[in-house]
């Protein structure tokens, strides 16, 4: 029988302030020793007492605005209490009934809401003691580093209907968390963590929603297509056996590829939440909600939407640029020193410009190690050797050598040609004469070449372009052999 998914999914992101949500302690995820960035605040001392972190606040509400969510005048911190090695306080501070952001829409998908909490500690479960039997030598660990980092909390609606769509959504998301700054969302790192809530209903009129399997433990883009497919097809098998999926929460293993059985999903009150009596009420007239307003930048989805107009790049290439937006801003300095006769849309140089930056330049800031940020490569200048290509001063091989010498000195491409002689040889008395002796020290291509076989052209152009060190301009070079063979 056919179904209908639905799933929603629940995705946190660690944000990127400089301390913890309620204390000093640095918020440092690089930090590799255990238990160093703590305090009685985030370690949950008796009697401590916790202070917002105002940025985190604002980054959320940044994040609501950049989402077209709803913000409440009053938002509050809960306890959402449970015991667990990972909760020092045995209950975590987190968002109840008044979230930072009510609604709000990404990729089609509507949004519940979007609140702030705080990470839990890490556990690390090692094999450790002196017991000759290994069960008795399993120890757990507790890093408290990540206790009480800022924590991101969006909900979606269940409108997603397949897992492409919440691999899409995900996408989005992490990169407009990159675009506003607030967190690098990395999943493979943790930083981004995504739990999808799935479900099937039999595809007829008026049949009920099924019963909602929270899915967890999914550590990349990939995780979350292979955990969504995995649990689709699963349900199905259940249904179609003529029993009923079970409400519970389960884990996706990535090395066998399925989720398994956790344990029965906990409901709200089980939490037993209730306001923080230790923290005030949020009052968000008192934030310069303008202000925060006017700090969102350009937004992926605005960016896209306008690269695609006015630069007529395709899909893909114009996604090559919106995904990485150092890329996109040496993109658009370098067009931008383009005379206006290259800006239209599509033209020949904005193809050169594109097709270089992704291959060549890309390329050579991969080999050197190198960033945008301190790569010797000015888009000026960049912009510059697209021009002397496009208007076949050089051929494609002295780009790549031009190219390179400019990360090595900074210089333009003029300069490095006038001192290094990487011109096109483009004279047809010069290759003419070149051509010739070829032809007389290769007569058997030459015959070949007179009985019909065009791949004997290429290899004599070949061998000139090889005299010429890359030089030479290929089809001024087919045109001269072609008339002397002719
Ligand atoms: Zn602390």
């Amino acid at each position: 029988m056919p179904y209908i998914p639905t799933i929603g999914l629940e995705i946190h992101a660690e944000l990127k302030t400089k301390t913890k949500m309620f204390c000093d302690s640095l918020n440092d995820p690089l930090e590799r020793r255990p238990n160093v960035n703590i305090c009685p605040i985030c370690t949950g001392h008796p009697g401590t007492l916790p202070v917002i972190n105002r940025v985190a606040v604002e980054s959320i509400i940044r994040v609501g605005m950049a989402l077209g969510g709803d913000l409440p005048v009053i938002s509050k911190f809960d306890r959402k209490n449970y015991f667990y090695p990972d909760i020092p306080k045995a209950y975590q501070i987190s968002q109840y009934d008044l979230p930072l952001v009510f609604g709000g829409i990404l990729n089609g998908v509507r949004l519940t809401r979007v609140h702030l909490e705080e990470d839990t500690a890490r556990l690390q479960h090692a094999d450790g003691g002196d017991s000759a039997k290994k069960s008795e030598r399993r120890v757990s660990l507790v890093d408290f580093n990540r206790a009480g980092v800022p924590l991101m909390e969006l909900v979606t609606e269940p409108d997603i209907k397949n897992a492409d769509e919440a691999v899409s959504f995900a996408k989005e998301l992490q990169l407009l968390l990159r675009y506003l700054g607030v967190s690098d969302a990395d999943m493979e790192k943790g930083q981004m963590r995504v739990e999808a809530n799935v479900s099937i209903h039999p595809d007829f009129p008026g049949s009920p929603l099924g019963t909602k399997v929270e899915v967890k433990n999914i550590n990349s883009f990939k995780a979350v297509h292979g955990a969504i497919q995995y649990e689709l097809k699963r349900q199905a098998e259940v249904l179609d056996s003529g029993k009923k999926v079970v409400q519970e929460t389960r884990g996706w293993d990535d090395v066998d590829q399925v989720t398994v059985s956790q344990r029965v999903k906990e409901s709200a009150h089980d939490y037993r939440y209730f306001p923080e009596p230790d923290l005030p009420p949020l009052d968000l007239g008192k934030i310069d909600l303008k202000a925060l307003k006017i700090s969102l930048p350009e937004l992926p989805w605005e960016k896209r939407a306008r690269f695609l107009k006015e630069f007529g790049l395709s899909a893909v290439e114009t996604e090559s640029l919106i995904q990485d937006r150092r890329a996109a801003q040496f993109f658009e300095e370098a067009f931008s020193e383009f005379k206006l006769e290259h800006r239209t849309p599509g033209s020949r140089e904005i193809k050169l410009l594109i097709n270089y930056l992704n291959t060549d330049l890309r390329g050579l800031l991969a080999e050197k190690e190198s960033n945008w940020d301190d790569s010797k490569i000015s888009p000026e200048h960049f912009a510059d050797l697209i021009v002397l290509i496009s208007e076949n001063k050089i051929t494609s091989r002295s780009a790549k050598d031009i190219l390179r010498r400019m990360s090595e000195t900074g210089l333009d491409p003029h300069a490095i040609l006038a001192t290094e002689g990487l011109e096109q040889v483009s004279d047809a008395e010069v290759l003419r004469g070149m051509a010739m002796g070829i032809i007389a020290a290769h007569p058997q291509p030459v015959a070949d070449f007179k009985k019909g076989k065009e791949n004997a052209l290429q290899f004599l152009v070949g061998k000139a372009m090889a005299e010429l060190k890359g030089k030479g301009n290929p089809a001024v070079l087919q045109k001269v052999f072609r008339e002397l063979l002719g």
